[in-house]
């Protein structure tokens, strides 16, 4: 029994051991990138109900040096499994109230800017203070930052949750619930919890011309509205996914529709 579990072993471990060197390496690769300041934050404008941006989301980007741009949905997963995304995710809400900031300056006044937040970054016991201090520092109002959370994050600790979303709202900050209608958990939180907005997840949007999507968008958006939150949709791509969306009576938008991720002085505030 023990020759054919070594035999098991060693037959899955070159592909194991191949990536466990990979993750190591990309992990050392991220301590550099913060200090050689590689990443860098794209944003993707949200509009109205008149197709006017009035947000932002702020979106991570890594500058590699020889790979090119990589994309979070490399990077962010191996980040969150180590500590790193604590200094990422700390640098993260530092630069974008800093744009906050510089647009203002130029007259460019965006409601609010919105940034991720991750599970591991929000349950530190300090994140509310972490948060205050950025907006002293980068001398922005509280409201102009909206913070996204995950509906798993949301729940992970519910107590916790509650604590630091309602420190956040004392304070003037609003949260999302990002890629809101994938988590499958029981909604009976959302009516204690100190939010304002829902974010459709695009998996929804995408697939809305299917009856069980537009079921639950419409679920959703009713949803929304029955507790007093504004709701937007995100990955919207198409007039069809605009004109579904708005006669549901959801009419926030972020897409490519409107506009992909750019950097921030490529912005189109009039779209
Ligand atoms: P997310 O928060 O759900 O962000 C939305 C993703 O959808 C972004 O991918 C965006 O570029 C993409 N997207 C927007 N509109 C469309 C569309 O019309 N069609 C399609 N196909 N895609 C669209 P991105 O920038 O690659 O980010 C992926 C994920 O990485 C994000 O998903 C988020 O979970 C994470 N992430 C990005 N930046 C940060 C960050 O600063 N902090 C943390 N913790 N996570 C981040
Ligand atoms: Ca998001
Ligand atoms: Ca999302
Ligand atoms: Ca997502």
């Amino acid at each position: 029994a023990k020759e054919s579990g070594r035999n098991s072993i060693s037959f899955y471990l070159p592909s194991m051991q191949e990536s466990a060197d990979r993750r190591l390496t990309l992990e050392k690769e991220m301590r550099v990138a913060l200090q050689e300041r590689q990443f860098l934050l794209h944003y993707q404008p949200q509009v109205n109900e008149q197709h006017k941006v009035i947000s932002a989301e702020a979106l991570i980007r890594w500058q590699h040096p020889t790979k090119g741009m990589v994309s979070p949905a490399e990077f962010i997963p191996l980040a969150e499994d180590t500590q790193l995304i604590l200094p990422i995710g700390a640098w993260v809400l530092q630069e974008a109230c800093r744009q906050i900031k510089a647009w203002d300056l130029q007259g460019i006044k965006l409601d609010h800017v919105a940034v991720n937040v991750s599970s591991r970054q929000f349950r530190q016991s300090d994140f509310v203070q972490q948060v205050k201090q950025v907006l002293l520092d980068t001398d922005i109002q509280a409201k102009r930052l909206v913070i996204e959370l995950t509906e798993g994050c949301v729940i992970e600790d519910i107590e916790d949750t509650i604590e630091k979303m309602q420190a956040l709202q004392a304070m003037g900050i609003r949260i999302s619930i990002d890629d809101f209608g994938i988590g499958y958990s029981s909604l009976s939180y959302l009516k204690s919890l100190p939010l304002s907005q829902l974010k459709i997840d695009q998996s929804f949007v995408k697939q809305i011309d299917n009856v069980n999507a537009a079921v639950i968008v419409e679920t959703i958006i009713m949803m929304a509205k029955s507790l007093g939150l504004n709701v937007i949709a995100e990955g919207v791509e198409t007039l069809e996914q605009v004109n579904f969306l708005t006669a549901k009576g959801c009419l926030n938008f972020q897409g490519y529709y409107f506009s992909r991720p750019v950097p921030a002085d490529e912005i189109k505030f009039t779209l």
